[in-house]
């Protein structure tokens, strides 16, 4: 019984092996329906609290991401970018709508399944790059292919070795992360994110801690992750400069997403959120 049922999560996970590079079953050119968006946001609200205290943090989110893109979320503080990740990675579940991550509907997921699901098919990347200072970088990479139970030590170790050659660590495999630089170190953290192929990378202002420089060099291996491997990277920024890696910007406001555009400069970002974080306080505040 537990066998057959390792098995037939191998057997669901396999597909994931596909994500990248190869072309999907989906892409037969006649009669099928176009491939899964990586992230499917249908009517999704989340509130906090009951009554007259509550909080409508997301008040209707609708949001398809194809595979294969980079968007940059912003928004003034409070307009539920937080809560917009945490429900779009099933780190919280919305209280309303629907979320499809892959295809797979993640909203009637317990919390054993959700803790599956984002280990085997989701990458994050965070301001404080959160490694495991006791490993290794390599081992740090390899970290949710452990947890996940999957594959061998010696491909395990190539995987790591490629990974790291791509975000420009090669050879440094054996360091410990508290050797490296903080750019040094969200590299590593990026190439975690990827060693799964996950079905999307989470990024919560991944480059919040890092010097100008830096952080344009970690934003490269972001965009390069969707353009050369196929990724699909949702990152929450605050800053316009970061938001111009990315193919498209959502702007949220009270919970809703009040404006998108596509790849622009920083001159153009920075005043969309100028008008958002100046607009009058909304109904309800005033008379
Ligand atoms: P942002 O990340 O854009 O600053 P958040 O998603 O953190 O926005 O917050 C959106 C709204 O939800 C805010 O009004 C915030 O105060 C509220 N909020 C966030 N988390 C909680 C919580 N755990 N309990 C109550 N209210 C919350």
């Amino acid at each position: 019984m537990g066998i057959l049922r390792n098995k037939r999560r191998r057997e669901e996970r396999e597909p994931a092996d596909a994500r990248y590079g190869s072309p999907s079953p989906t892409d037969a050119p006649y009669g099928t329906p176009p491939p899964a968006a990586a992230v499917e946001l249908r009517g999704v609200r989340r509130r906090y609290g009951r009554g007259g205290g509550a909080v409508h943090a997301l008040r209707g989110i609708d949001l398809s991401l194809p595979r294969g893109s980079f968007t940059a979320v912003m928004g003034p503080s409070g307009s539920g970018k937080s809560t917009f990740l945490q429900c779009a990675a099933g780190l919280d579940l919305p209280t309303e709508g629907s979320v499809r991550l892959g295809g797979t509907e993640i909203t009637g997921m317990n919390e054993n399944q959700l803790t599956e699901l984002r280990r085997s098919r989701l990458g994050f990347v965070f301001q404080a790059f959160n490694l495991l200072p006791s490993l290794t970088v390599e081992q740090n990479v390899l970290l949710p292919m452990r947890l996940a139970g999957g594959g061998s030590a010696r491909q395990g170790r190539a995987d790591a070795a490629e990974l790291l050659a791509r975000v420009g660590l090669e050879g440094k495999g054996h360091r410990r992360p508290t050797e490296l630089s903080g750019g040094q170190q969200q590299r590593v953290a990026i190439a975690r994110a990827l060693v799964t192929r996950p079905d999307v990378i989470f990024a919560d202002e991944p480059t919040g801690a890092l010097d100008t420089t830096t952080a344009a060099e970690v934003l490269d291996l972001l965009r390069t992750a969707v353009d050369s491997l196929g990724a699909t990277v949702v990152m929450v920024t605050h800053d316009p400069v970061a938001a111009t890696h990315a193919d498209q910007v959502l702007f949220l406001a009270d919970g809703l997403i009040a404006d998108r555009l596509p790849r622009t400069d920083a001159t153009t970002i920075a005043a969309r959120m100028r008008t958002l974080t100046t607009r009058p306080a909304l109904a309800g505040a005033a008379a």
